[in-house]
């Protein structure tokens, strides 16, 4: 049972929008690139844990801390043991070679084994904190059924591709019932939880360099006009309604500014399409709280 869902991350959310609205530098596109196929293969990974139907707790992505120390968490499924999960997504062909795995072409990448083998024992020190003894069992979990990888040496916990299904068929067959013990304990776990501020990793930008208008919802484009009460995709044919446009755009900026005011010239400006400020401010007194004094006046 899925216990505490995944949500996409800040950080992905934020570098999409950039990324439509300015020109990112190769890295930086390379960071939402890598952002977006992390985020894609723990979805699919949730496919399998949400199909099980074993008794269990399925806590997704976890950022805890143990002293001064962070460690992020894919998933941890609590059943008769701690079953904790690294999911990657990567896809081609690989090799290891002395504890290192490279691509075909020679370029090392981050050996997941060290990634979690310190999550599970940052985990372990967490547990001890909280006079929780249980055993953990560590898998790294290789999603992408375009994967491969050479010399897989059989005593590293790697679930291949291949494997996965048969791995979660064998969970499955769990007898074990959760109790309230168990879920004391998860509901512990979700409330250390932290959120990471998304802004660390991503590069700087300001609201005068970012291209003002609608990304359309449904191809990406900036290709959107109003037509009535709704706005229509020019390019797709994807349409909404122009209430739905303006609180994607509130959205948008709170997200890129988190420090903003939402004001009518701010989001009339930031949208472009929309014809009259009067309607924009119509559609903001609709759905947000006007906040107004000697000073300021703005919606919340
Ligand atoms: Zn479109």
């Amino acid at each position: 049972m899925e216990y505490k869902e995944r949500k996409k991350p800040l950080e992905l959310e934020v570098i999409e929008i950039l990324d439509a609205r300015m020109q990112l530098s190769e890295k930086d596109q390379q960071h939402h690139y890598n952002l977006k196929k992390g985020y894609e293969g723990e979805l699919a990974f949730d496919e399998l844990t949400r199909n099980l139907s074993c008794d269990c707790l399925v806590l997704n992505d976890l950022l805890l801390q143990v002293g001064s120390t962070t460690f992020q968490i894919d998933t941890l499924l609590i059943a008769d043991m701690l079953y904790l999960f690294e999911v990657k997504n990567h896809e081609g062909d690989f090799f290891y070679n002395n504890d290192r795995i490279y691509t075909k072409a020679n370029y090392e990448i981050t050996n997941p084994v060290n990634q979690i083998s310190r999550s599970e024992s940052l985990l372990r020190q967490l547990l001890q904190t909280l006079s929780v003894t249980t055993q953990i069992n560590s898998s790294v979990v290789f999603i992408n059924p375009a994967f491969t990888l050479y010399q897989a040496p059989l005593d590293k916990p790697f679930i291949l591709p291949t494997q996965v299904n048969r791995y979660f068929k064998q969970l499955d067959t769990l007898n074990f019932r959760i109790t309230k013990k168990h879920k004391a304990f998860a509901d512990r776990l979700i409330s250390m939880h932290l959120t990471e501020s998304p802004f660390k990793r991503l590069p700087e930008y300001s609201y005068g360099e970012l291209r003002k208008g609608v990304i359309c919802r449904g191809c990406g484009a900036f290709r959107v006009k109003v037509e009535g009460h709704k706005c229509l995709c020019i390019k797709c044919g994807y349409k909404e309604s122009v209430e739905d446009t303006i609180m994607q755009a509130v959205k948008e900026i709170l997200l890129l500014f988190p420090n903003e005011k939402i004001t009518t010239n701010l989001i009339y400006d930031w949208c472009k399409i929309v014809p009259s400020k009067v309607r924009v401010r119509r559609i903001l007194e609709r759905k947000l709280t006007h906040v107004s004094n000697n000073r300021w006046s703005y919606f919340k």
